[in-house]
């Protein structure tokens, strides 16, 4: 076995690591509940399907270009426009296989060997492992429950050292629902005008899982919007997490750059997936909104669960699928001899033991936390936390 440098350093995704973990339990035969993958347990809607089957039809079965059909791209365009007031033309857009390719296209693009990025925490998994892949170093920021779990200004411009290139966060962010108002967003923006030398990947993927309306993006601040790379996709809104379509607005030399890295890597994304991509931007968001009230309703059903819940603490998302609860309270305790010192263990513990599968806060970049995904039925999530409530209570 002869691993490069940069693969021993990289760590396996914990989100998916814990879906493999609950799945092979599965397969044996144990009854988990699986709340560890941010997926969404609808059907992508039928209008969606019926692009992808009139596409197989009409042989799209060709070398789709690097960086997305014309017309997708065209589609793209107008819904950054609609939806977000942002003017990005067809080349300034790519079309990826899935955010998380647009993600590490970006960051390869532009970050150099032992440059910073900073990375608000919590963050998604994969920033640190993609920001590792380049050779660049995560910045980690802690941002704590107090706080919404949100980066200030001041908190911003205290991580910035002449290394740093780039910025990286999610609105609504995964994996606490917390969602950026337009006056934070300013904030930073302000921050960024002082530092021309960086670059802000702003993950919108959760935009139209919102709970409290009003998505704001980054890139709305003119001054600064050549600098921002606004990343996008339809795995959550559209419940198409299989299909595998993401995107991003850029500045044209940044789509230029990607294009041309994606191009040596995967090529352009599937074509047929492509084509249900743009029947699902190219639709009144007012299609997903049932999913997002759906998710409203589990959110709130979850919240009473939690706050029940002795010695968790836990804010109110306004977005996306997940909530965050604090569990520093039940680090140190024991069952059965068997002592929980990190909420690593604790996830293991309650995998094991009551067969519920959650990720645990380092993966984040916030040890102390765990991450409850509830894109799951509300049957599925009443017994989850009656398993966690069990879990917890039985550990002295
Ligand atoms: N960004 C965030 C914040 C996410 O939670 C995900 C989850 N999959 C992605 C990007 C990547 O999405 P995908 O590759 O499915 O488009
Ligand atoms: N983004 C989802 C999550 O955080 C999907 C898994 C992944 O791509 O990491 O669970």
């Amino acid at each position: 076995m002869h691993l490069s440098d940069t693969l021993s350093r990289l760590s396996e995704s914990a989100t998916l690591a814990m879906a493999r973990k609950s799945r092979e339990l599965k397969e044996k035969g144990v009854d988990v509940i699986s709340l560890s993958l941010g997926e969404p347990d609808f059907n992508t809607p039928d209008f969606i399907k019926d692009a992808a089957i009139a596409a197989i039809q009409g042989n799209f079965s060709s070398y789709p270009p690097v960086n997305g059909y014309l017309d997708v791209r065209q589609a793209i365009s107008r819904k950054f426009k609609r939806d977000n007031n942002l003017d990005y033309s067809p080349e300034q857009i790519v079309v990826s296989t899935g955010a998380k390719q647009s993600i590490a296209n970006v960051v390869m693009a532009i970050v150099s060997t032992g440059e910073e990025v900073i990375i608000p925490a919590p963050f998604w998994v994969s920033y640190e492992e993609i920001i590792k892949l380049a050779n660049g170093i995560p910045v980690s920021v802690h941002c704590g429950l107090d706080v919404d779990f949100k980066m200030s200004a001041t908190e911003f411009r205290k991580a910035i050292t002449p290394k740093t290139r780039m910025m990286i966060f999610s609105t609504p962010c995964n994996p606490t629902g917390s969602f950026y108002s337009k006056a934070e967003l300013a904030e930073i923006a302000d921050v960024m005008k002082e530092n021309p030398q960086m670059y802000v990947i702003c993950d919108e993927i959760y935009e139209h899982i919102n709970f409290s309306g009003g998505h704001e993006s980054l890139a709305q601040f003119t001054e600064i919007k050549d600098r921002v790379i606004t990343v996008n996709g339809v795995s959550k809104a559209f419940a198409m997490t299989g299909w595998r379509i993401g995107y991003i607005g850029a500045a044209k030399w940044i789509a230029d750059a990607c294009n041309k890295l994606q191009g040596q890597i995967t090529s352009g994304a599937c074509g047929i997936a492509q084509k249900a991509a743009a029947a699902a931007v190219d639709a009144d968001p007012n299609v997903t909104f049932a999913m997002r009230d759906e998710f409203k309703a589990r959110r709130d059903m979850m919240l009473l669960e939690l706050r029940s819940i002795p010695g968790l603490n836990v804010n109110e998302p306004g977005g996306a699928f997940y909530l965050y609860p604090e569990v520093s309270h039940y680090i140190g305790r024991s069952y059965n001899g068997r002592k929980i010192t990190s909420s690593n263990e604790l996830c293991e513990y309650l995998l094991e033991e009551v067969h519920l599968a959650l990720v645990s806060g380092e993966a984040f970049g916030t040890p102390g936390f765990i991450r409850i995904s509830y894109a799951a039925s509300q049957k599925d999530l009443k017994e989850a936390m009656n398993r966690l409530k069990k879990g917890l209570a039985q550990l002295t």
